[in-house]
């Protein structure tokens, strides 16, 4: 499989430069040249699968320039072993409805699919190049700690991940601080996320210094991390009724537009999905976009489900493209003037297979309760999102984004029993260390560097 940037489809890629590079020089977003259709006889054969399973014949598709089915098989084996439930996910029926839980894996939130699998994916490429990687991110919680947990103590990889001081959930950085590897450096910043986001692009724009030290972005850009999240939409939509698969909405807390974009990518693929919601926190960019066919920032409010605290939605851009059907001089031209004007309008916006919702966090505390009630089941603040105004007499099938134990906080003022986890008890007796860096790109520059010459 190739690959091209939204932005200019005249250069081809291998699948190693996606992943690696996570990012085109040219500040696209990688995509795939051509797409697979599945027939119906190849989607019953594949309901049979096991998740491992399903995971290995859909990656396989765009990897196998780079790695083998059977090495992949046995990477995509080791990278869900850490997982809690026996098939990688579990799907609950509440109601009528059911809920996809996607946080069973080791930091509790879905991040851990893509991520567990690209640290494996990184291993691969270090041991066949001998050199050494510098992988760097900006987090508000949930990627920081599942980048960490994917490439804890692995030979070669050298981890850097900035995060806002005091403005990501205390477990969230427990996360990230209490993990003693020593390939491990979190760095608070006394800014923001946005702040951290900056000093990234930065670093990544400084072509020598990205070059000296091999460095590779893992946020939520990188395209490994979306097929990866791609297989558990199929999972659940081969385990339906056939009778219901094209009527079942996935209903999808976003923020980035990562998650709910693999799904989407599926019906590139033959696979007949006939709707999902897009549900947001009060960052409702996106829910404004579905209404009125205006892209435009907004300030960023932290919320009570600040892994959806993004004004900027990146993926976006890689439904553009296929919106404007692979013209790449448009995307450019869009995404240009987006950056100029800080809005765009579409005239004839398309948004057949999407809806939207937004909630606020007056709404969010509220959502969990009437759950709870309705239920009998706790959702954590990011999968509340997807309850508000859902017909419960349609066919839905709910992303649960994150284990409620993140976030005890929110549970705590609404004078809820708060949710626990053995796994986040374990990690308040142990030692916390971060770094503290001034946030500008030159020190955080000489910092990186001094790092990987003391190894
Ligand atoms: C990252 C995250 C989201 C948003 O996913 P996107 O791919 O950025 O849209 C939603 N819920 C939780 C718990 C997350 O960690």
């Amino acid at each position: 499989m190739r690959y091209v940037s939204t932005r200019d489809n005249s250069k081809e890629y291998s699948f190693e430069d996606v992943f690696i590079k996570g990012l085109a020089d040219d500040g696209g977003l990688y995509v795939p040249t051509s797409l697979k259709k599945f027939s119906p006889d190849e989607l019953s054969e594949l309901k049979n699968l096991n998740y491992n399973d399903l995971s290995t014949e859909i990656i396989n598709q765009f990897s196998s320039d780079f790695i083998s089915k059977d090495e992949l098989s046995s990477l995509i084996k080791k990278s869900y072993s850490t997982f809690r439930e026996k098939d990688v996910v579990k799907i609950s029926n509440v109601g009528d409805l059911k809920l996809l839980e996607l946080f069973h894996g080791p930091t509790l939130a879905f991040k851990d699919f893509a991520l567990q699998l690209l640290g494996n994916l990184y291993e691969v490429q270090i041991a066949r190049e001998g050199k050494a990687l510098c992988v760097l991110g900006a987090t508000s919680g949930d990627t920081g700690a599942a980048a960490i947990s994917g490439l804890l103590g692995e030979k070669g990889v050298t981890v850097f991940i900035l995060y806002p001081k005091g403005k990501v959930s205390p477990l969230q950085e427990m996360q990230m601080t209490c993990t003693g590897a020593e390939n491990v450096f979190p760095i608070a910043i006394e800014g923001t996320f946005d702040d951290a986001q900056r000093t990234i692009k930065e670093l990544f724009a400084d072509l020598e210094f990205r070059a000296s030290v091999d460095l590779s972005a893992v946020n939520s850009i990188n395209l490994a991390r979306i097929l990866a999240q791609s297989v558990y939409y199929l999972y659940a939509w081969l385990k339906l009724p056939s009778e219901e698969r094209e009527s079942t909405t996935f209903v999808v807390p976003t923020g980035n537009f990562g998650n709910v974009f693999a799904g989407w990518l599926l019906t590139k693929m033959g696979i007949n999905i006939s709707e999902f919601r897009v549900a947001t926190n009060q960052n409702d960019v996106l829910h404004r976009l579905f209404k009125s066919g205006e892209y435009s920032l907004g300030e960023v409010k932290p919320s009570l489900a600040p892994s959806m605290d993004i004004q900027v939605a990146s993926n976006f851009e890689r439904l553009l493209y296929y919106f404007l059907n692979g013209d790449a001089l448009r995307v450019s031209d869009v995404m240009k003037k987006f950056r100029e004007d800080g809005k765009y309008s579409f005239d004839h916006f398309d948004i057949s297979g999407f809806s939207s919702v937004s909630a606020s966090d007056k709404e969010i505390p509220s959502l969990i309760q009437s759950v709870m009630q309705e239920y009998d089941y706790l959702v954590d603040p990011h999968t509340a999102c997807a309850f508000k105004d859902l017909d419960p007499k349609k066919k839905a099938i709910i992303l649960a984004t994150a284990h409620p134990a993140k976030f005890p906080a929110v549970y705590q003022h609404a004078g809820m029993e708060i949710p626990i986890s053995s796994s986040l008890e374990a990690l308040k007796s142990r030692e916390p260390f971060f770094y503290e860096v001034p946030f500008d790109a030159s020190s955080v520059r000489s910092f990186i560097l001094e790092k990987i010459s003391g190894k």
